[in-house]
């Protein structure tokens, strides 16, 4: 993992700074000509900037995490109003909403085509019609990444669309927009992007571009989260936290991601958890697990390293040791109040079907260490 040889895609520009959502206008003089605003469940709130545009738009209100459904309905709004934009404007689902239908109208077909694990897995080789994303919550880093995770509520599953041709044409990424966050959002969506940095630090798949953003981005959470939900309107925190959730996506869609997503993606096919409340609740038994399971193999696996480095960068103590991370991690969701997944109604007998999708979740392959059946279900019932 600490080798020379690698791959990094990134095919986006990416616009960051406080005040530049006002250059969206510029931005999508050069991308087309009629848009699909895809926003949340009240796109009043973006009625002011959607008002500078000058284009003609069409909406499609994105009110819960997006579904193979919604992405077709979203698919013939689209194709109505005859866009050749997207814009997201939103959080994570928004976000993905937006990438999933700019995919299908530059492809064709629909999302079960080329659904992973669930769809026919068809290849996307066909470019997406321009979508930019702008992010409201600072979390998934979907701004940057190249898969739109979808919901099929019939097989009581989430998936991914996935292709380098997805990710979008420009992020735009204002922390200003996170400002109004309330407090568990802030939370849920803090913790993701945390997680998002942690899992590819120790994915077998680091390179050193990953491990530069992901070690960046441990230290912009550190700095930014707990300020963040205490004081939403400390925009220093949250530029932190808007950049955090920026590595992240970067370095996942380049290092993949590992049993915390592999659990938390199959526990919100099954309940309706935030992806990052989900994630939150596993990271310290994934972490304990992990290591665990690390020191019981040959000595010296080069993950053992890298979660002491992820310790030292979260605590800011040189000498923290992977437990004093650990003790850091859950002093943190107590002092965010995230509550433990029994609250959204995941009960221990769950833990069999959860642990056994989880298995063959795409985001398994960057754990660092194979769990099996049993840890995963011992994992579960301490996030309980
Ligand atoms: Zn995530």
């Amino acid at each position: 993992m600490t080798g020379t040889r690698f791959e990094f895609a990134t095919a986006g520009r990416i616009m960051a700074g406080a005040g530049r959502v006002a250059e969206l206008p510029e931005v999508l003089a050069g991308l087309g000509s009629r848009v699909l605003v895809c926003t949340g469940a009240n796109p009043a709130r973006h009625a002011g900037l959607l008002a500078t545009l000058g284009l003609p738009t069409a909406v499609l209100e994105v009110a819960a995490e997006p579904t193979v459904e919604l992405a077709r309905a979203g698919v013939a709004a689209a194709r109505e109003h005859g866009a050749d934009v997207v814009v997201a404007i939103g959080g994570g689902s928004v976000i993905d909403a937006g990438k999933a239908v700019a995919m299908l109208l530059g492809n064709g077909g629909d999302p079960l085509d080329y659904l992973e694990v669930i769809g026919s897995g068809r290849a996307i080789n066909q470019p997406a019609v321009p979508c930019v994303a702008v992010p409201t919550t600072a979390g998934t880093g979907a701004e940057v990444t190249a898969n739109a995770v979808l919901a099929s509520p019939e097989h009581r599953l989430k998936a991914s669309l996935r292709s380098p041709l997805m990710v979008p044409r420009v992020a735009l990424v204002d922390p200003q927009l996170t400002v109004s966050c309330p407090p568990p959002v802030t939370a849920a969506s803090g913790l993701d992007a945390l997680t998002q940095c942690l899992e590819p630090l120790v994915s077998p798949r680091a390179s050193p571009l990953t491990d530069g953003l992901a070690s960046e981005g441990l230290r912009r959470a550190a700095a930014g989260l707990r300020a963040a939900y205490a004081n939403g309107e400390d925009l220093a925190a949250r530029a932190d936290m808007a950049t955090c959730a920026l590595l992240g996506g970067m370095a996942l869609a380049n290092a993949k991601l590992g049993a915390v997503h592999g659990l938390a993606g199959v526990i919100g096919g099954i309940a309706d958890v935030p992806h990052g409340i989900a994630c939150a609740t596993l990271l310290a038994p994934v972490i304990d697990a992990n290591v665990h399971a690390l020191r019981s193999g040959p000595a010296g696996h080069p993950a053992l390293d890298r979660y002491a480095r992820a310790a030292r960068l979260l605590t800011g103590e040189p000498a923290a040791s992977v437990q004093d991370g650990l003790a850091w991690i859950r002093q943190t969701l107590t002092l965010l109040a995230v509550p433990g997944l029994a609250a959204f109604g995941i009960r221990p007998q769950h833990a069999d079907e959860i642990a056994a999708k989880a298995l063959t979740s795409s985001s398994m392959q960057g754990n660092p260490v194979a769990l099996s059946h049993g840890d995963l279900k011992a994992i579960l019932e301490r996030a309980l």
